[in-house]
């Protein structure tokens, strides 16, 4: 991977605002800086939306909104259609970019352009199947109609995890509903967004439809776009109390809102898992996107026959994790996005071990260039713990041991959050009892990946609320409407 070949990729991300069609600077012509975290270094500037350009965008969505709603169906879908052909032409390009403002090896990248991309195509198909229904009441006096119909301008906050994917996550159903939008990429991570706005301005979006807001100023931006009457729905994805801040600020306009908050995923391993499997599903778990995914597995609840044995393998498959720049061949371990999720990481790894848990591998920060963490494992973690109670967020696997399913069911609902668990069992019964009884809005059952385009994402509890992907994914984006008509 040449240096020439990214410094041509930054050059043809834009870096101004996307408005009602337009490329702009910010207002005040303000700009901030977009950094590599695996060598800190400056990679672009970008245009650092006001307030005033904030509501400028969501006039844009407003104005643009009533032909977009009653632009047939299947003519949306062929956009969002077009839009992902063209993603996958610039595949290569989205995965380098994303490596470089985020930090995520090439291959997760490339991984995260299939996965983020399934929603354009996923969403393009289900356009063409909002229905309705019809049919007479009860009492045979009147027929009854339920149409649906797109909410309105919506405003989409994203995160830096996943730059693509959350994005497209949310576009994707927004437009094939009919609905405009606004979307802010997180200010650690806006190129990929932009770069996708110049893709869906490629597949014919019409202006206005979809406009892109970057800023440094996300709570005071965000806060005029939630507060203005002409907003219909928010949806975002990122940590809880910032999505509760948000909660209270729709509150005043009843919108419709869905939030795809934090995790603090449950990794179950039955005395009955197939170990080599519950090996690999961890690894996965844990360590995909250096561990920074809402879904990562957060405490490893482990059999206590089999526990040290877990421990044994996974650490010495850590031991093997190549560490570097995720554009380095064969990297798994990138960097953390910044110097605060490294001093929280190690924070989190000091609690556990000063409150007695062991130290298998890792337990340090590696010096810089870069915000770097060791991939780590820590065994006997003790109960009260902040590492079984808050989301990591790093590359830490946290072994906490259990003695029967009860106790397992117990330890693994002890917590806030509600996004998902996984289990391992070669017992079948066993498998669909923890689907019964365990609290999470999803389940890897033999398995360490869950996310798919084509399934309801989406958290119990403090995870959040709502879905994303999947036929659920749309409805968060339409309102129903009943007409009673008359007995014919
Ligand atoms: P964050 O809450 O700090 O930021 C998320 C987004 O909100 C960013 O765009 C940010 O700029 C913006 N933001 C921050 N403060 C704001 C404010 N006061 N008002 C309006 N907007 C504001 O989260 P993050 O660090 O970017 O992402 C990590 C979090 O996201 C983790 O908790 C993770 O679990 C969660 N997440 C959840 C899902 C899911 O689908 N459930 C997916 C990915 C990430």
């Amino acid at each position: 991977m040449t240096r020439q070949r990214e410094l041509d990729l930054l050059s043809e991300v834009p870096d101004e605002l996307y408005i009602g069609g337009r490329w702009r600077p910010a207002s005040d012509a303000a700009t901030f800086p977009v950094h590599d975290p695996a060598t800190g270094d400056g990679l672009k500037d970008v245009a650092s939306a006001t307030v005033e350009d904030g509501l400028a965008a969501l006039d844009a969505a407003d104005r643009a909104g009533a032909d977009w709603a009653r632009t047939p169906a299947r003519q949306r879908a062929e956009i969002l259609r077009r839009a992902f052909d063209l993603l996958q032409e610039r595949a290569e390009d989205f995965a380098l970019l994303m490596t470089l403002e985020m930090g995520k090896s090439l291959a997760e990248a490339r991984g995260e352009v299939t996965y983020g991309g399934e929603f354009l195509r996923w969403f393009s198909e289900e356009a063409v199947r909002v229905q309705g229904r019809y049919g007479a009441n009860p009492e045979g006096t009147g027929r009854m109609v339920v149409t649906q119909h797109p909410v309105g301008p919506c405003y989409l906050i994203t995160p830096w995890n996943f730059p693509l994917a959350m994005a497209t996550r949310k576009i994707a159903p927004a437009l094939a509903a009919g609905c405009t939008v606004v979307v802010k990429p997180a200010a650690l991570t806006p190129l990929t967004t932009l770069l996708l706005a110049r893709v869906l301005e490629e597949a014919g979006v019409p202006a206005g439809v979809v406009n892109v807001v970057t800023t440094r100023a996300s709570g005071e931006v965000s806060e005029a776009i939630i507060r203005d009457p002409r907003l219909r729905k928010l949806s975002f994805t990122g940590s809880t109390p910032v999505g509760q801040q948000l909660l209270e600020q729709a509150a005043r306009g009843v919108l419709r809102t869905s939030m795809e908050l934090g995790g603090n995923a449950p990794f179950v391993v039955f005395e009955d898992a197939d170990l080599d499997k519950a090996v690999d599903g961890a690894l996965t778990a844990k360590f995909r996107n250096i561990g920074q995914a809402c879904t990562a597995a957060n405490r490893f609840i482990v059999h206590r026959s089999v526990a040290d044995e877990f421990s044994r393998r996974v650490t010495a498959r850590v031991e093997q994790l190549p560490v570097g720049r995720g554009t380095e061949e064969g990297v798994v371990i990138g960097p953390l996005i910044d110097d605060r999720a490294v001093s929280k990481t190690h924070a989190l790894v000091t609690d556990a071990l000063d409150r007695g848990a062991t130290l298998h591998i890792g337990g340090a920060a590696i010096p810089g260039p870069g915000t770097f963490y060791q991939a780590t494992v820590l065994g006997d973690v003790r109960p009260g713990s902040a590492i079984l109670r808050e989301e990591i967020f790093g590359p830490v696997l946290a072994v906490t041991t259990f003695d029967d399913e009860d106790d397992a069911v117990r330890l693994a609902n002890d917590t806030e959050y509600g996004l998902v668990s996984y289990v391992y069992t070669e017992n079948l019964a066993r498998g669909q009892r923890m689907i019964e009884r365990l609290a999470t809005g999803m389940m890897g059952l033999n398995t360490g990946v869950v996310s798919n385009a084509a399934a309801p994402f989406g958290g119990w509890h403090l995870s959040g609320l709502g879905r994303e992907g999947g036929p659920e994914g749309i409805h968060e984006y339409l309102e129903t409407k009943y007409t009673l008509t008359p007995d014919p």
